[in-house]
């Protein structure tokens, strides 16, 4: 069980997401922008973060940035999740930080063991 930051603005992708999740024993904690989702990351352990690139106060980069300059969260990994889908944009994301990518729309069958593999490959902040 990992308990895991849904950063999502679209009701719908993020009761998706979380009743996928959830389904497969994990905690979620939701936030649907920027701000909130600084304070989820204040208030919560997680040990995984989904980050939907377009939010809300500044976009998920801007959430990116203040995980990834913060040495608290140095093993947090991050992982974009957005609809473009566009050649290139993968290479883009790990170059921004990321520590991988998932499109949208997520596959429902393969999503929770993909989620599950950033969180092996990462550590956890706190
Ligand atoms: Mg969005």
């Amino acid at each position: 069980m990992s308990r895991i930051l849904v950063v999502e603005d679209h009701p719908l992708n993020r009761r998706l997401v979380r009743d996928i999740l959830e389904f497969h024993g994990h905690e979620v904690v939701e936030a649907h922008d920027v701000s909130q989702a600084h304070a989820r990351l204040s208030e919560h352990r997680v040990e995984l973060v989904l980050l939907d690139v377009q939010i809300p106060g500044g976009g998920g980069e801007v959430v990116l940035r203040t995980i990834r300059n913060d040495p608290a969260f140095s093993k947090l990994p991050v992982v974009a999740v957005t609809a473009a889908a566009m050649s290139g944009d993968r290479a883009r994301f790990l170059a921004a930080g990321f520590d991988g990518y998932i499109s949208k729309p997520i596959d429902t069958k393969t999503f929770a063991s993909v989620v599950e593999g950033f969180i092996e490959k990462g550590g956890t902040n706190g």
